[in-house]
């Protein structure tokens, strides 16, 4: 068990890396982050901050020698590298839950093996694989980096044989093809998997992307208990078998007559999990170090509806936003990371509205997002 006073290392300095840092800080233990950029997010909050890059090797052990667990914020860090942190210190997630999710190839054959539903998808490493794999998925589908994609990129809509062409950058790496699902509602479900196994989860939440970027979270999701209690199961059960440690996000798409499909899982907290710092009885940074640390998993209550909305770096452009007109809401919290440069698509932050509202949260958060708009965006939308 790791206490208090103790030192938690995270692989990575963004704003994961930030809230957790902020949160093993409240509780008392002591932080140390790895990343290279400096003042960095998380290194702004952490006690101490190794500069060099995540898979920097001599570095890494650097941090394992200063940290009695290590954890990470971002999953693409080289199997090699997590193995040899784990050989000196205790490391969650471990690499072979790492190496099973961080390729999204192996990622999918893992759920296929055990029965759990997904969209149909076959491996496609070079331009006669993908046109095969086209024959067995038909139109439309989505070819993706089996490797190092995220918020939408390394992805390609194909709706026709004529988009075949536009697809030749992805495939100088391998990718996989999936059929295009037409879902009603995209959803996660955040969880911790604790030491022994055992596994508390969030409740469901209910996202929008934009662009291939998460836009905004509803939660908990407006989906009938009878509907989300085996929604939940089948979170924790992924959970269990891939033999995870800490918090970790399973990605939904609910199809029109209810049917569920996973369509990603992240082995760390998540964006679609912001909504937990501010509305639950336990964060679900607290959550992962509770895990991490072989601590009882604390409460998941929410208190209310909540609504949680990205603040992208396009907010920026025409100077800092209006951060006077969202606060004089008695219900938002606003939360930015420390970001010195905005640039589109980047996120800087983000908002919570909690509690409910006359319309609904949803809608009052929207209009609140559309007051940080810069007047440009404001006019044309
Ligand atoms: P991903 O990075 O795989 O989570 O994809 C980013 C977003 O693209 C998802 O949140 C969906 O909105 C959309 N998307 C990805 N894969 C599919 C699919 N097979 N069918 C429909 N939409 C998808």
């Amino acid at each position: 068990m790791i206490l208090p006073g103790q030192t938690i290392g995270i692989l990575g300095g963004g704003q994961l890396g930030r809230f957790l840092g902020l949160e093993a800080r409240l509780m008392g233990f002591k932080t140390v982050v790895l990343d290279p950029t400096p003042d960095s997010p998380a290194a702004q909050v952490c006690d101490r901050h190794i500069q060099a890059a995540v898979d920097d090797s001599t570095a890494a052990l650097e941090l394992a020698r200063l940290s009695d667990v290590v954890t990470l914020e971002w999953e693409l860090i080289p199997a090699a590298l997590l193995e040899k942190i784990e050989k000196v210190k205790p490391l969650f997630p471990s690499s072979k839950v790492i190496a099973t999710i961080s390729d999204r190839l192996v990622q999918k054959e893992f759920l296929k093996e055990r029965g759990f539903p997904q969209t149909p998808f076959v491996p496609a490493a070079n331009r006669q694989e993908l046109e095969a794999a086209t024959k067995t998925l038909g139109f439309p589908c989505v070819l993706k980096r089996r490797r190092h994609g995220y918020d939408g990129k390394g992805q390609l809509r194909l709706h026709s044989p004529a988009d075949l062409p536009k697809a030749a950058p992805l495939l100088e790496a391998p990718c996989v093809l999936e059929a295009l699902v037409s879902f009603d509602k995209e959803i996660s479900v955040i969880l911790a998997v604790g030491r022994e196994g055992q596994t508390r989860a969030f409740p469901i939440a209910e996202n929008v992307h934009r662009g291939g970027i998460l836009h905004s979270t509803l939660a908990p999701a407006s989906i009938p208990i009878p509907q989300s209690d085996p929604i939940l199961a089948l979170a924790e059960k992924v959970g269990r078998d891939l033999g995870h440690v800490g918090v970790m996000t399973v990605e939904m798409f609910v199809e029109t007559g209810g049917r569920v499909l996973i369509n990603e899982i992240a082995p760390r907290v998540h964006n679609s999990g912001h909504y937990t710092l501010g509305a639950c009885a336990t964060s679900q940074f607290e959550q992962h170090i509770r895990a991490v640390g072989g601590l009882p998993l604390g409460s998941t209550v929410v208190e209310g509806p909540v609504v949680m909305i990205n603040l992208l770096g396009e907010l920026w452009s025409d100077g800092e936003p209006r951060w006077d007109l969202l606060l004089a809401h008695p219900s938002v919290k606003l939360f930015l990371y420390g970001k010195a440069k905005a640039a589109p698509g980047r996120k800087m932050g983000h908002f919570l509205f909690i509690g409910d509202y006359p319309g609904g949260p949803l809608a009052e958060a929207e209009r609140l997002y559309r007051g940080l708009l810069p007047v440009s965006a404001a006019t044309a939308d």
